[in-house]
């Protein structure tokens, strides 16, 4: 029986388990899985410091003249202890002396005469970056299941560590089925088709972090379906398109069962994409999605990049939507749950149009997708609808707003 979207979902983050573990350096981590907690083992800042460069003073001298006989700068170790009456001249990042209760910014003051002026708005601890005040130590700065960026590395670099432990990279193999399908580096006859779904699967696991290999098309029979599954069970995911509908050469299934697939979804109620199907073979996952290329994509979007934040050990393996609401009126047929690509701009979502299960040019445009339910028949201007992001990265064609006033 078909599982609606959500049970497929359900079903994914119910069966889909973390892959194992390897240490790499930190400046090679990016986009990958951490497995554990990292816990700092020292303040940061691990100092009282200096957040500007001024003059290191005492609150009871406001408004008064002082004299500065010193200089703090950055990578000092200070022994001295300040008086009153006095300041200390200091730079940023520098370690706060003993006695000093604030800084004072260089250009809040007047010199004269070898006589510091200081202000009479002195706040206790003004300007003094506090140890700790940024991590403090013993307590979690990144958690298991986070996926590491650019500002994680700084953090874990700040905390004098070198290595981590993440989740090894998923290794996916992709081959298309299909008499008709040519590769596109081949020449091709008129009453043939590229395959563009496996090239597409394999640039798209790779955007995802994935190892990727796709393999020759298996014609569509079950020896050679039998065959290409065979070659590829050493994966950890083996993604296929095409062959799983009720045409009379349509064998994915039936070769995946007769080699032992365990079958987790068989079907969702789902448009475009129904006949999408997930199991597994011992450890292995399979995925065999329709071979119309655009029905392929939104099921590959939903599920398999839940499939792939799942076994990557993410915590946050569920779908986010952004809010936003429709650039124009759009109608639909209705009586299905429903995806509809469209683009994104930052203030509304416009379907793409057209977009038809077998198409393959809207794909590219798509920044996100949303789902409706039966009921929805018309989506109004101005409605507000979730969007399921494809595109991260939001850049404009014009001179955006970029204030918040
Ligand atoms: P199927 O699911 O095998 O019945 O295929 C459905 C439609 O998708 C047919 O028009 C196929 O020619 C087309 N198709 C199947 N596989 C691919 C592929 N790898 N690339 C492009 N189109 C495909
Ligand atoms: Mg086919």
């Amino acid at each position: 029986m078909a599982s609606s979207i959500l049970e497929a979902l359900e079903i994914i983050a119910n069966n889909i388990t973390p892959i194992d573990k390897e240490i790499i350096p930190i400046e090679l981590s990016v986009g990958r899985v951490v497995t554990e907690d990292y816990v700092a083992s020292f303040d940061l800042p691990r100092f009282n410091n200096s957040a500007m460069d001024g003059y290191a003073v005492k609150i009871a001298d406001a408004t008064k003249k002082v004299t500065c006989a010193e200089v703090i700068y950055a990578g000092d170790n200070p022994e001295m202890t300040l008086e009153e009456k006095t300041a200390i001249k200091i730079m940023t990042g520098a370690p706060i002396p003993k006695g000093c209760e604030a800084i004072v910014p260089i250009e809040n003051v007047s010199i004269e005469n070898d006589l510091i002026t200081l202000p009479s708005d002195i706040q206790n601890n003004g300007f003094i970056r506090m140890a700790g005040e940024d991590i403090k130590k013993g307590t979690i700065f990144l958690s298991k299941g986070e996926v590491i960026n650019a500002y994680t590395v700084a953090s874990l670099a700040s905390q004098g560590i070198t290595h981590v432990t993440v989740s090894r990279i998923i290794k996916v193999a992709i081959f298309g089925t299909g008499d008709e399908l040519r590769p596109h580096f081949e020449k091709i006859e008129a009453h043939q088709l590229y395959n563009s779904n496996s090239p597409m699967f394999l640039t798209r696991c790779k955007d995802l972090g994935c190892d990727v290999r796709f393999i020759r098309t298996s014609a569509d029979t079950l020896e050679a379906l039998e065959a290409s599954i065979k070659s590829t069970l050493d994966a950890d995911i083996i993604i296929t398109s095409g062959g799983v509908s009720v045409g009379d050469k349509d064998f994915t299934k039936e070769a995946f069962t007769n080699l032992g697939m365990h079958v987790l979804i068989d079907k969702i109620d789902i448009k475009p994409g129904r006949p999408t199907i997930v199991g597994t073979i011992n450890r292995t996952v399979i995925i065999n999605l329709p071979g119309n290329p655009l029905a392929s994509m939104v099921n590959y979007e939903l599920f398999i990049r839940a499939i792939l934040r799942k076994m990557s050990g993410r915590t946050d393996y569920h779908h986010g939507t952004i809010t936003t609401v429709m650039k124009s009126d759009f109608s639909v047929r209705g009586g299905k749950h429903a995806v509809i690509l469209g683009r994104f701009d930052g203030h509304s979502f416009e379907p793409l149009k057209p977009q038809m299960p077998g198409m393959v040019s809207p794909m590219q445009e798509a920044d996100g997708m949303i789902l409706i339910t039966p009921d929805v028949k018309v989506l109004e201007t101005r409605k507000t609808v979730k969007m399921i992001p494809i595109k991260w990265e939001f850049c404009s064609d014009k001179n955006e707003v970029l204030f918040t006033s």
